[in-house]
């Protein structure tokens, strides 16, 4: 029986991975799982799949789980401290699938304590990369990535010299708006970018698509997790979204992972690796598809994709910079306060303050160093749309 763990499992990914642990419940041991608002979920959860506890991340909400829990057996705890206690009790594996920042410190916490983290949460590649790494090597836990496109790489890389790699390409749908006239991007709505053609995901991330922020914090996550140089990082919009990366290799020849759009093949493939099993996915059907598009990213229609090569020529605490900026301004978006093409803009002013702050360029990646950056590049991006707006 191996123990699992799932931070995030009430959201998209979370979903995902519960359904292919439920499928062999005499394989696993649930030790926690771990959400947010969505209690009910949390706690349907953890009595079917007999967990050993759930914590909910808002401390105001431990009655409302420990009333659902009532007479479970399933332990109920609330807030952030519990969240990384939670992570941190004893697992073989663990999904990291809270969305954005806060998922790096419970992230942390699995690693410390030697498990297999199972990394959808890609904020904390782009946060704290070297910490991360750092972390996971002092403690000999294996980091998998989830991402499907770190999936494919990964899966390509196998059997293989990183140092034969000649570039990595990892494939972006075009989200929402990949057909739109230019000029009306500026007018997209919340309900507009909240729609993906292809992928079925969580909100959050189903407009960072659109924006292609997402994708950027790709590339950066490209760039930690397999140690190649930015230069050797590119995007092609790729509308079907069945090839999900390709690797080019010095000989010339290049290797490409296909699957159908299901986040399960990731999932899967981390959870049983380095085993493959059979998985409930669908088979990919090439004569029915027919064809397969390719094309370079208009980069003019997605201004916040080339600021991951800004971020990577930064380096040190530009990710969480980046990823805080993005996060805040996606908060504005989602509030109606700021226009779709202004995410973009309000981060790229954060990234020019982040160049005039010599303490924060020359600090240690620390854990309180992420964490207070952070807390100051939100605060820029509140400053940037008040001043705006003013
Ligand atoms: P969702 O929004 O669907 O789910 C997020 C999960 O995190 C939920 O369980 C949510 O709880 C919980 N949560 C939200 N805020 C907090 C917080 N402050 N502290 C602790 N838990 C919190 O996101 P996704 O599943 O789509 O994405 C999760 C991560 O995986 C993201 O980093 C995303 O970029 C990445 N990813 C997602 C993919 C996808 O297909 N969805 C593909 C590849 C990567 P609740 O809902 O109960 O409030």
């Amino acid at each position: 029986m191996r123990r699992v763990s799932i931070l995030g499992s009430t959201g998209s990914i979370g979903q995902n991975t519960i359904d292919l642990i439920a499928r062999a419940p005499n394989d696993y041991e649930v030790v926690a799982l771990t959400g947010g608002l969505n209690i009910q979920k949390l706690a349907d959860d953890a009595c079917r799949l007999g967990a050993e506890l759930a914590v909910t991340a808002h401390e105001d909400r431990l009655d409302d789980l420990r009333a659902a829990l009532a007479g479970s057996g399933v332990e109920a705890a609330a807030g952030v401290r519990a969240i990384a206690e939670a992570a941190a009790r004893p697992a073989d594996w663990v999904m990291s699938a809270i969305v954005g920042a806060a998922g790096l410190a419970p992230g942390l916490e699995a690693l410390k304590q030697g498990a297999t983290l199972a990394l959808a949460n890609k904020e904390t590649l782009v946060c704290a990369g070297s910490l991360v790494l750092r972390t996971a090597k002092a403690h000999g836990a294996q980091l998998l990535p989830v991402d499907s496109e770190h999936s494919a790489v990964f899966q390509a890389l196998v059997g293989e010299d990183i140092g034969a790699v000649e570039r990595v390409i990892i494939t972006a749908s075009g989200g929402a708006f990949r057909d739109w006239p230019l000029e009306e991007l500026a007018n997209a709505t919340v309900e507009q970018a909240s729609s993906h053609p292809n992928w079925d995901m969580g909100q959050r991330i189903t407009i960072d698509s659109a924006s292609m922020f997402n994708k950027a914090l790709e590339v950066i996550e490209t760039h930690e997790y397999f140690a190649v140089s930015p230069e050797q990082i590119e995007v092609l919009v790729h509308p079907e979204s069945i090839v999900h990366a390709m690797v080019g290799f010095r000989d010339g020849a290049m290797m490409a992972h296909m699957g159908e759009p299901d986040m399960r093949h990731a999932i899967g493939y981390a959870l049983h690796w380095p085993e493959r099993r059979e998985l409930p996915v669908k088979q990919l059907d090439l004569a029915k598809l027919g064809q397969l598009n390719f094309k370079a990213p208009d980069l003019t229609r997605y201004p916040a994709l080339k600021l991951a090569w800004d971020v990577m020529d930064r380096g040190g605490l530009a990710g969480a910079v980046f990823n805080a900026a993005k996060e805040r301004a996606l908060d504005h978006f989602i509030a109606r306060r700021i226009g779709f093409l202004d995410m973009a803009d309000a981060v790229a002013a954060v990234l020019d303050r982040f160049d005039a702050a010599d303490s924060l360029i020359d600090a240690p990646m620390t854990l309180d160093n992420v964490q207070q950056t952070d807390h100051l590049a939100r605060q820029w991006v509140d400053d940037t749309v008040v001043e705006r707006a003013g």
